[in-house]
């Protein structure tokens, strides 16, 4: 009986006669060899490529903060009152698509929704914001959100 490479179906050798271990004589193939009495395929190791995903770990790592911010502003507006926090999130819904906890990646949304308010209740709301978030400014993205958000340009 005659056994094929299951890869590239070229007939298997037996490695030495009885052994029940056939192997594929094909050099440019990765199947090894078959242990018969077990169905066991044996393949050359292949090299797989290390993943980049360094990206990846980068915004895993972003989103706790994304949470943290998000859960900051929502309290913020709350504080500030139901009207407000309704305004705030129907803006942010409306006109980006987008919710509070999109807002450390994006500051310009907030900040552009909280310049159409009151200047004192923008002021407020910074203010607020930098006194909740302001012990986690040692972390780079919050700091830049913060930045951002004073940013008067
Ligand atoms: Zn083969």
């Amino acid at each position: 009986m005659t056994m094929y490479c299951p890869d590239c179906k070229k007939p298997l050798i037996e490695f030495d006669l009885g052994s029940g271990n056939y192997h594929c004589s094909n050099p440019s193939c990765l199947f090894q060899y078959l242990e018969l009495m077990t169905g066991k395929q044996h393949r050359k190791n292949v090299e797989t490529e290390e993943i980049e995903n360094r990206h990846q770990v980068s915004t895993l790592d972003k989103k706790p903060k994304r949470i943290l911010v998000g859960l900051a502003i929502e309290n913020t507006l709350l504080s500030m009152g139901p009207s407000i926090f309704d305004k705030v999130t129907v803006r942010l819904r409306e006109d980006y698509n987008a919710n509070v906890f999109d807002c450390l990646d994006n500051p310009q949304y907030l900040k552009q929704i909280l310049e159409n308010f009151d200047n004192s209740i923008s002021t407020v709301m910074t203010k607020s914001l930098k006194t909740v978030l302001g012990e986690f400014a040692y972390y780079d993205s919050i700091r830049e959100f913060l930045d951002k958000l004073s940013d008067k340009s």
